[in-house]
């Protein structure tokens, strides 16, 4: 499907690039949705395409001056109506260095920026624990003071990324308050082993730091001060999980249509059985709106990463729930050939029910944008 509104020069280009890049993934893309540890070919070509540059800052190797929201949900959008592992790995080079970008010391920036902006090291976002998934208060892992620097104990769950990545931004409680860290994937006392598999193969692991030496220096940004990270993360991501589910609508509903075209029943097209033009029409109705959605929270989001944060989560739920119906329809319409093992509209069945519950899920986000709503509108906005 052609891209239906106006895009600039600069997203054009971006938008031409990724197209060329999952092209190239596209031969071995099933195989590498299957792995749950980083397919090197995929690496490989999503290094060499450069695109990585799109996840920091052009002072430190960056396309734009900042990371663009936009430009993330569009270079999303492509990869995932391809290769979840590409969109996945492409994702994480800005989920987990984000903080970096934006409170990150100029060292920290040096030593980390370029080198993730090139592709060369990956990087990974560490918040959830065991114990705590949409309540990151009730984490445990905690940063205590040493003669040394700081000492850090915990366990980490479900970290994409975990066991290929070179640092994991980590969040800890610091005395009363919760601070983030600068990790190297190489320090002593931290540990990686495989999570669980998921119905949607991923870059999956569990991290244990067991007394993990760290320098004051390791701290992004303030003491006290991760919440505020994490969420201008999440503000400016959560939009591309909104990207990566418009190119998984896009994916399925080709998939679709195709089927639905040349498959005949009663002596016609299915597309040509109201019931099933409906499905399909109701789809793209599904798969527009989103679209429109995504592409103006990602450009409110790149004036105001900060303030943005609901409009971020009211874009990634309205697409990922879209995600789910479109996926859905799009298997009914194919009959039995929508569900054979391996074929690409299974994978996209499964691939679309993870987005639901990770970046925030669906039931956790409605609670923030129905109070953002409420002051909104007391606010008489
Ligand atoms: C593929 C994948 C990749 C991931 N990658 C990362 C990563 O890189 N880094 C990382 O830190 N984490 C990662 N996660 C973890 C993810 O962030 C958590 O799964 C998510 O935050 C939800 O937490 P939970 O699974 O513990 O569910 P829980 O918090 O136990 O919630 C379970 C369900 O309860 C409901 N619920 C919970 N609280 C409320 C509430 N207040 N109101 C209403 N309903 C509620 C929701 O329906 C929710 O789905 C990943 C997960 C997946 C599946």
């Amino acid at each position: 499907m052609s891209l239906p509104i106006e895009i600039s020069a600069n997203h054009k280009e971006v938008v031409e690039e990724c197209r060329l890049l999952a092209k190239e993934v596209e031969p071995f893309a099933m195989e590498a949705d299957d792995s749950s540890v980083m397919h090197e070919p995929t690496l490989t070509a999503l290094r060499e395409s450069g695109l990585t540059n799109l996840m920091v800052p052009s002072a430190y190797g960056g396309r734009f001056d900042e990371v663009d929201p936009l430009a993330v949900c569009l270079a999303r959008e492509v990869f995932m109506k391809t290769s979840s592992h590409l969109d996945s790995a492409f994702a994480l080079q800005g989920i987990g260095s984000y903080a970096i970008s934006r409170v990150g010391t100029e060292s920290q920036k040096e030593e980390w920026l370029p080198a993730v902006g090139r592709g060369d090291v990956l990087a990974a976002l560490a918040l959830t624990e065991p114990v705590a998934g949409s309540d990151l208060k009730g984490i445990e892992t905690r940063a205590e003071p040493t003669n040394d620097g700081l000492v850090l104990n915990g366990a980490k769950s479900f970290i994409s990324n975990a066991g290929a990545a070179s640092f994991y931004t980590t969040l800890a409680k610091e005395g009363d308050g919760y601070s983030l860290f600068l990790v190297p994937a190489d320090v002593e006392g931290l540990t990686v082993s495989p999570s669980p598999e998921i119905i949607a193969p991923h870059v999956l692991g569990e991290l244990t730091f067991d007394g993990v030496v760290l320098p004051e220096s390791s701290r992004l940004g303030d003491p006290g001060t991760a919440f505020r990270h994490v969420l201008a993360t999440l503000s400016v991501f959560r939009i591309s999980v909104a990207g990566a589910a418009v190119g998984l609508m896009e994916g399925a509903l080709e998939e679709a249509v195709r089927h639905c075209r040349s498959r005949e029943q009663f002596g016609r097209p299915l597309v040509k059985h109201g019931p099933v033009a409906t499905l399909l029409a109701d789809s793209w109705s599904d798969l527009e709106s989103a679209r429109l959605l995504t592409y103006q929270t990602a450009a409110m989001a790149a004036e105001d990463p900060e303030g943005n944060l609901d409009r971020s989560s009211l874009a990634k739920l309205t697409a990922t729930e879209a995600a789910t119906r479109v996926v859905d329809r799009c298997v009914q319409t194919m009959g039995r050939w929508g569900l054979i093992r391996g074929s690409k509209i299974e994978k996209y069945y499964r691939q679309a029910r993870p987005m639901r519950v990770y970046e925030g899920a669906s039931e956790v986000l409605r609670l923030g944008i129905a109070s953002r709503l409420v002051k909104e509108v007391s606010d008489g906005a």
